[in-house]
């Protein structure tokens, strides 16, 4: 049947395809954790895994009864159609299903003759009663059943009619949706429209399935959903087995934005939603991911700058609003002074046209020494403000001295001039850029309490290539942070620790003149 015949249903099956991906493994709680931020960003159905199968996931659909108050998704119980040559009231597995006490099972079953072959080592026509009965016997007993037609692509090029003939059994016994699985990713949308056709003749309710080994899963989702599928399943992220499956992010947000169709509640909380999942998993959202990843609204190019600064549209294919990410320019040697601008506003600065200018020449001077400012935000704004007008500096190092105590222990003495006071303070711990913010902060602590909050999380360096027998410079990046944001600097010097330590003092200028500059 056409879509809109049905409600569409967004069916998410990171609880279970997306685990066997790996390094991805999430306790019961972070299973209850995920559904939770599933069901409030409004997916229809939410598979919690195989319960009998996996004791993990007996245990989450057990909890999930007291622990999980879905509003608005079904939570699903995912199993495999009775075992060959046993009566379905007898296998243990399908009374695992129902134990799990879940409004919705869906239960996988072999679409290609190959497979009942080689790896269910069956009949077809077992398979099919298989099939028949426990969707039937699952049907009786109350719940709504849907059908994976695993390796269906496959086995429709292997043995078209029998394909086709697990579709037609699985519907005539009472399964609600039967989702074509792509089960080794491996079709492209061309030959998945042509058998989507096909198949949506037979008039069943179809559902689609795909992993992303040809790099095609959101295409072919879509398309599908074009072709008549109206239930799509996906999982967070693109989590799951080898190259992962379709991403329910991005076909989430397609859907809505490109295609009118309503499929979450707010779709404005998407990339809310996406990071939060990330942070349960450990796997975080990447850079580059559509919609969600921190680089998908983000311009480097001069060219593009000065576009944006006319019309964002014009680089940009949606509004990152609309799925809650943001705008950001980079600053480079590739930026002009459009793209400097931005940044500036970016920050919450309105630059004269003159300071941008020598702002621009800066930063292009910089990068050219090795500097780069892309992810070093903090040392553009210090840039900038110096540039802006002039500032008295809250400190200056008057000298300082690193050596080796015992234990190898690196012993840091600054000698600071605070105003008019000449203030002397010492750091030791076992890294020498430690030691020197221990320092730094024992001097400061009197006059600025609000660095006590800021930690120092990162330092890193980068030998930059020498030139004409000149020794390669080293390019230092220290990433200081609070309870809610962090700051990140850089500079440039022939040795190493020199360069981390201006790096340092700069984050800790940055932190006092930009974040808190009343001091006491
Ligand atoms: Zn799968």
């Amino acid at each position: 049947m056409p879509v809109g015949e049905h409600d569409f249903q967004l069916y998410d099956t990171t609880l279970r395809d997306g685990t066997q991906q790996e390094g991805l493994s999430l306790s019961v709680g972070d299973k209850l954790a995920v559904a939770r931020h599933l069901d409030s960003f409004g997916v229809s159905f939410i598979e919690g895994g195989w319960p009998g199968a996996i004791p993990k996931d007996t245990e989450f659909f057990r909890r999930a009864r007291t622990d999980l108050d879905l509003r608005h998704a079904q939570l699903v119980a995912f199993g495999a159609t009775r075992r060959p040559e046993l009566a379905v009231h007898n296998d243990p597995q399908v009374a695992a299903l129902l134990a799990a006490d879940t409004p919705v099972v869906t239960l996988v079953a072999k679409a290609d003759s190959r497979h009942v072959d080689l790896a269910l080592r069956t009949t077809k026509t077992e398979n099919l009663a298989m099939v028949r009965d426990t969707v039937r016997y699952l049907v009786r007993a109350g719940r709504r059943v849907f059908l994976d037609a695993e390796h269906f692509f496959d086995g429709f090029r292997t043995d078209r009619a029998y394909a086709l003939s697990v579709v037609q059994v699985a519907a005539e016994a009472g399964a609600e949706v039967i989702v074509l699985c792509d089960t080794n990713g491996g079709t492209l949308p061309s030959e998945l429209g042509d058998v989507l056709a096909v198949t949506a003749s037979t008039g069943v309710r179809l559902g689609i399935h795909c992993h992303d080994d040809s790099g095609c899963a959101v295409a072919n989702t879509l398309l599908a959903v074009d072709a008549g599928a109206s239930h799509v399943q996906v999982t967070a992220h693109g989590y799951g087995e080898r190259c992962g499956n379709a991403n329910l992010f991005t076909v989430a947000a397609n859907l809505v934005l490109k295609k009118g169709m309503p499929v979450v509640r707010d779709l404005s909380r998407l990339s809310e939603v996406a990071q939060a999942i990330g942070e349960i998993t450990a796997v975080p959202t990447p850079r580059s991911a559509p919609y969600v990843g921190s680089g998908a609204f983000t311009h480097k190019a001069g060219l593009h700058a000065s576009a944006i600064r006319v019309d964002p549209s014009l680089y940009q294919h949606v509004e990152p609003d609309s799925v809650g990410n943001n705008m950001r320019t980079l600053v480079s040697d590739m930026a002009g002074r459009a793209a400097i601008e931005l940044k500036a506003k970016e920050l919450g600065y309105d630059a004269a046209p003159e300071v941008l200018t020598r702002v621009t020449a800066r930063v292009k001077e910089m990068e050219r020494l090795g500097y780069t400012f892309e992810t070093a935000t903090a040392s553009f704004e210090l840039l900038l403000r110096s540039e802006m007008s002039p500032w008295d500096r809250p400190f200056e190092v008057e000298s300082w001295r690193l050596t080796v105590g015992s234990g190898d222990c690196a012993e840091v003495s600054v000698r600071l001039r605070i105003g008019g006071e000449v203030i002397d303070a010492t750091g030791s711990r076992p890294d020498p850029i430690e030691a020197m913010y221990e320092a730094l902060c024992r001097g400061l602590s009197s006059s600025y309490p609000d660095l006590e909050r800021w930690r120092l999380t990162g330092c890193q360096t980068w030998s930059l290539d020498g030139s004409l027998g000149k020794p390669a410079a080293i390019r230092a990046q220290v990433m200081l942070r609070n309870d809610i944001e962090h700051c990140s600097t850089v500079r440039v010097d022939d040795d190493s620790l020199c360069a981390s330590w201006l790096a340092l003092q700069d984050a800790v200028l940055f932190v006092l003149v930009c974040r808190c500059p009343a001091g006491v």
